[in-house]
């Protein structure tokens, strides 16, 4: 067994972060001021898009997406880059044109959409020029149970006519998000697998109405787009909008997750790393009781757990990709959970400490911890609840002994 990044991901490693420390690191002030002073409060300040030129320029772009419509990294490669991303989460990932959902809705088109989908959709997010959203969650229904998703696809002629309500639509109140795809049921009478399929809605399109943006513990993250409560009332779109074919939205749907909890997990990774970091610097430099808080015993116990914590999940991070670049993401599957379920859990345990260890400050806008905090807690429910993945996990579990 081998633990060393091979020579193509040292190299792009090394360029990365060097464009960290160069460009994204200082950008952080930058990016703050000009969320103040944006005229739509809904678009990524100005920086954002100097950032995506010159990571472009350094060949830093799209490096999530294999084969040849991306920079062709396997997972293996891409997993410590995304790693490195996570530690400015606001900024590296969209300036890599690496962010979600942007990424999942690119793999999609990418493997199931047709010639002409994947250029007038494909090409400008490969390019960066547009933003995309994924609208599967309601609110009218428990939608962590996909076979609920009520929204009605109904074919009328040369057309597929959209209603239904979406919440929670990652992205959607960019006014640059040009593109949805839409989960609904195009045959409620079919086997439960085969009721739902997937949809290009252009954001243009007479009857979607993008309503407000839902916030998550306070935030609204307007940074990044938001996330947006979406109706669809008798949406009409061409019949040759819809992706694969009629019925086969649970499984693009499968297709889609499994990169996109993975790359969660890289950056998440890259969150705590940096959490550690200012719960060591910043303990190093206040005292109290005569002595550094960094020589609290029970701060030393944080940092150790948190470093003894990190190195496993990082582990069990990289074995998946490794599982999913060679025998596939749904041999992958128990990991892909795993490690869905696991880093969520453990990046939170070491935010909450890293806040702890700064006093009131943690809580503050004037460090990133509290931000991070709510977003990573977020990932106990995006892309499906713990609970759900610890369900069929254990199903599969049980399988082998009955
Ligand atoms: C920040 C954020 C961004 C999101 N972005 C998107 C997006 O871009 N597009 C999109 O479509 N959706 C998005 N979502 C929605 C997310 O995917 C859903 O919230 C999630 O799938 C759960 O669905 P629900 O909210 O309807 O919860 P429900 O289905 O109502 O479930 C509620 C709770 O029930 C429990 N539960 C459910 N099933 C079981 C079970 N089998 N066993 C035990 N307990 C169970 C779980 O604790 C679960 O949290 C986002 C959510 C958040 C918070």
């Amino acid at each position: 067994m081998d633990f060393a990044f091979d020579a193509r991901t040292e190299e792009l490693r090394g360029q990365l972060l060097e464009f960290m420390d160069s460009h994204i690191y200082p950008a952080e002030p930058v990016f703050e001021e000009q969320l103040a002073e944006r005229e739509n409060p809904w678009l990524p300040p100005p920086v954002v898009d100097e950032l995506k030129a010159e990571a472009r320029k350094r060949g830093l772009w799209n490096l999530f997406l294999p084969g040849e419509h991306g920079a062709g990294l396997t997972n293996l490669q891409y997993a410590p880059l995304a790693e490195i991303t996570g530690r400015s989460p606001h900024l590296a990932p969209a300036a890599l044109n690496c962010a979600a959902p942007d990424t999942g809705n690119m793999e999609v088109l990418a493997q199931f959409g047709t010639e002409a989908q994947r250029k007038q959709w494909l090409q400008p997010l490969l390019d960066g020029e547009i933003r995309s959203a994924f609208a599967m969650t309601e609110p009218d229904v428990a939608s962590s149970d996909a076979r609920n998703i009520a929204t009605s696809i109904r074919r009328d002629g040369d057309s597929y006519v959209i209603t239904g309500r979406k919440w929670y639509i990652t992205g959607a109140m960019n006014p640059n998000c040009a593109i949805f795809i839409v989960m609904g049921k195009t045959d409620p009478d079919a086997e439960p697998h085969r009721q739902q399929s997937m949809i290009l809605v252009p954001r243009d399109t007479p009857g979607l109405t993008v309503k407000r943006g839902m916030k998550v513990f306070g935030y609204d993250d307007s940074s990044h787009g938001g996330h947006a409560e979406v109706v669809f009332d008798e949406v009409r779109v061409p019949a040759e909008n819809l992706l694969v074919e009629e019925g086969a939205g649970f499984a693009i749907a499968q297709a889609r997750l499994g990169p996109g909890r993975i790359h969660h997990c890289m950056r998440s990774i890259g969150i705590a790393e940096r959490a550690i970091e200012a719960m060591c610097r910043r303990t190093l430099s206040r005292s109290t009781f005569g002595k550094a808080i960094a020589e609290q015993g029970v701060v030393q116990d944080w940092i150790a757990e948190s470093r003894v914590r990190i190195e496993q999940l990082r582990l069990l991070v990289l074995k998946t990709a490794w599982l999913m670049d060679t025998i596939g993401n749904r041999g992958a599957h128990t990991e892909i959970q795993a490690i869905k379920i696991a880093t969520p859990r453990t990046v939170e345990w070491i935010l909450d400490k890293a806040i702890q260890a700064h006093g009131a400050g943690g809580l503050s806008q004037d460090f990133p911890l509290a931000e991070m905090w709510a977003g990573i807690r977020t990932l106990r429910f995006a892309d499906g609840p713990d609970e759900v993945h610890k369900r069929s996990l254990a199903h599969r579990e049980l399988r082998k002994y009955k």
